[in-house]
């Protein structure tokens, strides 16, 4: 069972901020990015994820550790295009409605690949298709 907090303490108050569509972007990333210093933050977030068992999340809708770095972070909005932000919440919305967890929730990283296999594979087609990321494969 996936480990849910609502609040900080001593064992999440270090939780990486991902929004939620990045769960999948996490699991399809191979080293390509929006730049230099992108790539760099999203390979040491993806390491520490999915290599370090200790670690946790917090699961937003909204801007993230992945962001920002973003040369498209604009002041905390995400500006890749003049609806990016509202369509990149949209998607965070849908996958965290279809795990049934809600924005603010801190998890143990370890469950990212099985959160990820639990998505419907609808979720990840209208994901994927909802917003502006390149199929979510860097
Ligand atoms: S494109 Fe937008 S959502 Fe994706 S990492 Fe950059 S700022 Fe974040």
């Amino acid at each position: 069972m996936v480990r849910v907090g609502d609040a900080d303490n001593d064992l999440t108050s270090g939780s990486i901020r991902i929004r939620a569509h990045h769960l999948l972007c996490i699991q399809g990333f191979q080293g390509l990015g929006y730049s230099k210093e992108f790539t760099k933050n999203m390979a040491q977030i993806k390491d520490e994820l999915l290599n370090n068992p200790s670690s946790f999340i917090r699961l937003v809708i909204g801007v993230d550790s992945i962001c920002e770095c973003c040369p498209h972070n604009s002041k905390g909005i995400c500006s890749k295009g003049h609806t990016s932000e509202n369509k990149m919440r949209v998607m965070d919305s849908l996958i965290l409605r279809n795990l049934g967890i809600e924005a603010g929730s801190v998890i143990s990283s370890k469950y990212i690949p099985s959160l990820t296999r639990n998505l419907s594979r609808e979720t990840v087609f209208r994901a994927i298709n909802g917003g502006n990321h390149s199929l979510f494969l860097w």
